[in-house]
């Protein structure tokens, strides 16, 4: 058994939660310079500079890119042989949290109920997804969720016969109802397969594909690649403001399913893309 500090995992969610809000990763500035090399609608490239400038400012001053620090989502690969030495892992998780939000000055976005509405005042309680796997790893990936493109995310239980094209309709149709609302340019997960729950989550997943071990097949990246085009010929642009770059990346996860199903689900993200992994 190996053994896994709890006050290092606090420690590490803690740091992770105020980088992915305040530090523009390498990933998210080369975006920005592609689409800014890339955009010809001159108002739209004085957008997309501005959004840069002000990710360089943020990364400068280690303040929030953006004010909606975001729901904090958390993906767990927990080792069926380690041994959190010092407390349950999902309380360090909290703590985590709890401190980051605290410390690096976050705006807590978080109510204890949907209805009556009283902000729990500690950006409590984070989403977590645990999986459990073979060995001695633990492997936590934090993002940090803003509810603007989060609301703009749709989910749709199609019949079979719709296939790959319904899919395409779909997609092309929540993304063009969303407009400027999820704040684009856009990353735009899609899940297809699994069931009404699994779905949802195949989508979420998808918008980090490249932090789970999954190998990048062809046919797929065909289908991403084609979505991406039809929704930049939608010229929503940049915060709306027209052009080709609506769209950062599309990403599918496929997952079997029943034989009279065909779930779909779509999930958003924002042109702040805010997500870390930590490996233990
Ligand atoms: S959708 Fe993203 S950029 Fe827009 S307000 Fe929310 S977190 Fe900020």
């Amino acid at each position: 058994m190996r053994r896994i500090s709890y006050n290092n995992i606090i420690n590490s969610i803690k740091d992770s939660v105020i980088e992915i809000n305040c530090i523009a990763s390498p990933e998210l500035l080369n975006k920005y310079n592609l689409a800014i090399n890339d955009e010809d609608n001159e108002l739209s490239k004085k957008v997309l500079e501005s959004l840069k400038e002000n990710a360089l400012i943020a990364k400068k001053k280690i303040i929030p890119i953006c004010q909606d620090t975001g729901t904090a989502v958390l993906f767990l690969e927990m080792g069926t042989d380690i041994v959190i030495d010092g407390g349950f892992i999902y309380d360090a998780i909290y703590e985590g949290v709890r401190l980051g939000y605290k410390e690096g000055y976050l705006r807590k976005s978080i109510v204890d109920n949907p209805i009556s509405r009283k902000n729990t005042g500690n950006n409590l309680p984070p989403i977590i997804h645990t999986k459990l796997v073979e060995g001695d790893s633990l492997k936590i990936i934090v993002l940090a969720k803003g509810a603007g493109s989060e609301n703009m995310s749709a989910i749709k239980m199609m019949a079979p016969s719709d296939g790959i094209e319904g899919i395409e309709k779909f997609v092309l149709e929540t993304v063009k109802n969303a407009g400027s609302n999820p704040c684009p340019p856009i990353t735009v997960g899609v899940g297809i397969g699994s069931n009404f729950e699994g779905v949802a989550l195949l989508a979420k997943k998808a918008l980090i594909k490249n932090l789970f071990d999954i190998p990048e097949d062809s046919n797929i990246r065909v289908i991403e690649l084609d979505l991406k085009n039809k929704l930049n010929g939608l010229n929503i642009g940049p915060q709306g403001f027209g052009g080709k770059t609506s769209v950062f990346d599309v990403a599918i996860l496929m997952e079997p399913c029943h034989i009279a199903s065909l779930p779909v689900a779509v999930n958003i993200n924002c042109h702040v893309i805010r997500h870390k992994e930590i490996i233990f």
